[in-house]
């Protein structure tokens, strides 16, 4: 008999497992509460750059309709706004992406429905998951609204923050001039916050995201609480303000008559992201087994731009093991944990360590950031890794392990080692 898997949320998490299933002859069963064409109405929900695994996974599971040649952005620069501001660039070895979400996710819904998955258009409610689970073999959860998420317990240990770190101020803009080469520009402004700016492909072709990172109670939170809408003018005015003082190498770019939302007063959010890890399922009263996937198992604060991309890998793990494993009980879900943790966890201590040692200018990461903006090797492997936040917290895990990474890169080990393997 078929498989039968119910998953529960169109985002990135859900999409992906559901054209993996597709692809592997399993017809699943997606519950959305969005029609495609409801999306570009929508406002921002984020500003996401996949990094190029999750490209890869995308031409795997053949959803990629952004050429990485066309769309793609090809390594990160770095701004450090110490004393002596620090300036340094670090290369991807294949290009990441960053496609507006209202266009990406809809088009991936499209895919989903045209190679024949069925979708059901509802907003599902926590007492319909028993209801819903009776008729698969087992739910898969994507969504963690409201009580969705309370349905997995979260981890303390892997959860050290009971609120959002950052009071997040974000939006697509015009009037940003471009960089020498087209990259992520991450920009650090000490004591007050982070800046991550993306060229992000949106409605009207271009636009930049600017995805600004405020230390709550700094100087720069003001930008997450005043609101555009009820004077734009103002707050572009407050932004610009802000933008000079604690991130003046972006400023210069920006042409200050063309500078505003790029397509509207949609494209902006604010607000906060509460990091959480949660477990990854739940025994429900009839013995099957809810799984949570994405954002509800592990959400991260967007600073290191690792949520969609730990998602994405996690899909396709969940998808291999749904195809190849009959029985979907305790074993079934320990070894697809064991098989997405070390990345989905890898990612969320990384950037929880981040965000800590950002704002308490932690002086091993000090040091580390001293030692990359000396030597391109070691910042070309730093922004490499962001596709792999599991050799990211490799290093960041101990100041000792901070030290080994940065002593066998300059004392040449790390280069022998690779000559050795070659
Ligand atoms: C400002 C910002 C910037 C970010 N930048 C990055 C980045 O650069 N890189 C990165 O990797 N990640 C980034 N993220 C994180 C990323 O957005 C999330 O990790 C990712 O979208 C999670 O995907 P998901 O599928 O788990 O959940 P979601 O994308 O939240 O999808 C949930 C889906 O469920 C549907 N749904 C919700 N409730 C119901 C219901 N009751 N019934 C039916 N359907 C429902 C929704 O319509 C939605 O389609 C960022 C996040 C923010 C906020």
């Amino acid at each position: 008999m078929s498989k039968r898997i119910a998953i529960i949320g169109a985002g990135t998490a859900g999409l992906q497992l559901g054209l993996y299933l597709l692809k592997h002859g399993v017809t699943p069963t997606l519950f959305t509460d969005r029609r495609p064409e409801e999306y570009s109405g929508m406002r921002l929900f984020n500003t996401v750059a996949h990094h190029h695994v999750t490209v890869e996974r995308e031409d795997l599971l053949g959803c990629n309709h952004w050429p990485s040649d066309e769309f793609g952005y090809f390594g990160h620069y770095y701004y450090v706004g110490t004393p002596q501001p620090l300036q340094f660039y670090g290369d991807l070895v294949q290009p990441s992406r960053a496609i507006d979400y209202r266009i990406y996710q809809p088009k991936l819904l499209e895919d989903y429905i045209s190679r024949g998955g069925e979708v059901r258009y509802k907003t599902v409610a926590h007492e319909d998951v028993a209801a819903i689970s009776s008729e698969f073999d087992t739910v898969v959860v994507c969504t963690g609204k409201g009580p969705f998420g309370e349905m997995f317990k979260k981890v303390p240990a892997l959860t050290p923050f009971d609120r959002p770190q950052r009071a997040l101020c974000v939006g697509l803009f015009k009037g940003v001039g471009p960089t020498q080469t087209r990259a992520v520009s991450m920009y650090f402004s000490p004591g007050a916050g982070e800046l991550i700016e993306i060229p992000t492909w949106s409605f009207n072709g271009w636009t930049t995201a600017l995805v600004i990172e405020n230390h709550i109670g700094g100087d720069l939170e003001v930008l997450a609480n005043t609101k555009y809408d009820e004077d734009p003018k103002a707050f572009i005015k407050l932004l610009l303000d802000k933008l000079r003082k604690h991130y003046p190498t972006l400023a210069e770019r920006i042409d200050e008559q063309e500078f505003d939302l790029a397509n509207g007063p949609l494209d902006i959010l604010q607000g906060g992201v509460p990091p959480s890890v949660r477990e990854s399922h739940a025994l429900l009263d009839n013995g099957k087994l809810a799984i949570a996937l994405g954002d509800v198992q592990a959400t991260v604060d967007p600073v290191l731009g690792q949520g969609a991309n730990m998602a994405s890998h996690a899909a396709l793990i969940l998808g291999e093991h749904l195809v190849t494993h009959d029985v979907y009980d305790k074993r079934f879900i320990e070894r697809v944990d064991n098989a997405r943790n070390d990345r989905v966890l890898g990612a969320t201590r990384w950037t929880n360590y981040m965000l800590n040692s950002l704002g308490s200018l932690d002086p091993n990461l000090l040091q580390f950031i001293g030692a990359i903006s000396q030597n391109r090797h070691l910042a070309d492997e730093f922004t490499e890794n962001f596709n792999f936040p599991e050799l990211q917290w490799d290093c960041f895990s101990s100041p000792e392990r901070i030290q080994a990474w940065i002593q066998k890169r300059l004392s040449g080990r790390e280069d022998a080692r690779e000559a050795a393997a070659a």
